[in-house]
C-alpha cells in the first residue's frame, strides 16, 4: 500500500526524481490547491518520475478560518524535523509524518516545496547557500525574488535534509514563499513556479504547459543573500513601519523595530529587510531576516 496522500506520475524513460511538496504546514493551502491542479491536468513527465506529497494534512485538517494560524502544526513545525531527529528516538505526529516521506524527500534529485507567509508580501525562492540552488532559481526567470539564507537554528528543513545540503552534490531544493497564503495571487504565483520548475528539471517541455500556468517571463533582481536575523526577545516587539519585506534601509544603524524598549537597527547599509512579521510573535522566534544584493 501506498504511503496516504503521495501520488506519482511516471514518464516512459528513466529521468529526473522529482518531488513536489505542499502543505509542509496545514494553514499553507495555496500550494496545495496547485498540486491538485497539476494532478488533474493530467499532465506526466516526459521521462523519470513527479512525485506530489501534501504531507502535513493532519494538521490542514484542522484548520478553522477563525483561528487560521493554529493549524501550522499539530505538535511540531514539520520543516525542522529534517536532521539527526529523524533516526533518534521519540516521535510526534510531525516526525510520524516525516519518517513516511522521508523515502520520497532522499530519492528525488529535484525538490520544489510550496509554501506561503504570514503577511502579504513579495513572493520569495528560498535557495539556500548553495550555489547550484541560487543558480537554479535565478534561471527559472519568475516573479519572486531569490533569497539565499542558511536555514533556522532551531531544526533541518526538508530542503536542506541529506543529499540536498552536500556541496559536491548535484540535487536540487527550492523552497517557494508564494505571498500571503490566502490571497489568489499566491496561487497564480504557486502555478507559475511550479510549471517553470518542472521545465527547467526536463519533465515537461514548455509546450506542454496549460494555458494560464504560466506568467511573464521576469529578469530577475540579483539574489538577496541573508546576511542575519532578528529573534524576539519579549512579546513588545514592534516594528517602527509596516514593514512588508524587500525594503532597502540605506544607512546602517536605521532603527527597524523596538525590543522590550531596546531599539533594533540595521547592521549594515543597503540591507534588505526579508519576510518582516510579528504574526507568530513569542521570545525566540524570528522576526525579520537581514539581506543584501
Ligand atoms: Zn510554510
Amino acid at each position: 500500500m501506498g504511503v496516504p496522500y503521495v501520488h506519482e506520475r511516471a514518464g516512459a524513460r528513466p529521468g529526473p526524481e522529482v518531488l513536489l511538496t505542499a502543505l509542509v504546514h496545514g494553514n499553507e493551502y495555496s500550494g496545495a490547491i496547485v498540486l491538485d491542479a497539476f494532478l488533474r491536468s493530467g499532465l506526466t513527465p516526459h521521462s523519470g518520475r513527479i512525485t506530489a506529497a501534501f504531507c502535513n494534512v493532519a494538521a490542514f485538517d484542522r484548520f478553522d478560518p477563525g483561528r487560521p494560524d493554529a493549524s501550522r502544526f499539530i505538535d511540531e513545525d514539520l520543516n525542522r524535523v529534517w536532521g539527526p531527529r529523524l533516526d533518534a528516538p521519540g516521535t510526534s505526529c510531525e516526525l510520524h509524518r516525516a519518517r513516511q516521506l522521508r523515502p520520497f524527500v532522499e530519492r528525488a534529485s529535484h525538490l520544489l516545496d510550496l509554501h506561503s507567509m504570514h503577511e502579504p508580501a513579495p513572493p520569495l525562492l528560498v535557495t539556500g547557500l548553495l550555489a547550484r540552488n541560487i543558480a537554479f532559481a535565478q534561471a527559472l526567470r519568475s516573479a519572486p525574488q531569490v533569497v539565499a539564507d542558511a536555514g533556522h537554528a532551531d531544526g533541518v528543513r526538508m530542503r536542506d535534509h541529506g543529499a540536498f545540503a552536500d556541496p559536491a552534490g548535484d540535487r536540487i531544493a527550492l523552497l517557494l514563499e508564494a505571498g500571503q497564503h490566502w490571497e489568489c495571487r499566491s496561487l497564480a504565483t504557486s502555478r507559475d513556479v511550479l510549471m517553470r520548475f518542472l521545465v527547467a528539471v526536463g519533465s515537461l517541455a514548455r509546450s506542454d504547459v496549460p494555458p494560464g500556468w504560466l506568467g511573464p517571463d521576469v529578469d530577475p533582481p540579483a539574489p538577496v543573500r541573508v546576511t542575519g536575523r532578528v529573534i524576539a526577545r519579549s512579546m513588545d516587539f514592534r516594528f517602527v513601519q509596516d514593514f512588508r519585506g524587500g525594503e532597502v534601509i540605506a544607512r546602517a544603524g536605521t532603527v527597524i523595530a523596538h525590543d522590550a524598549g531596546e531599539p533594533v537597527a540595521t547592521p549594515h547599509e543597503d540591507c534588505v529587510l526579508v519576510m518582516p512579521s510579528v504574526r507568530q510573535l513569542r521570545p525566540g522566534v524570528t522576526t525579520v531576516r537581514f539581506g543584501r544584493r
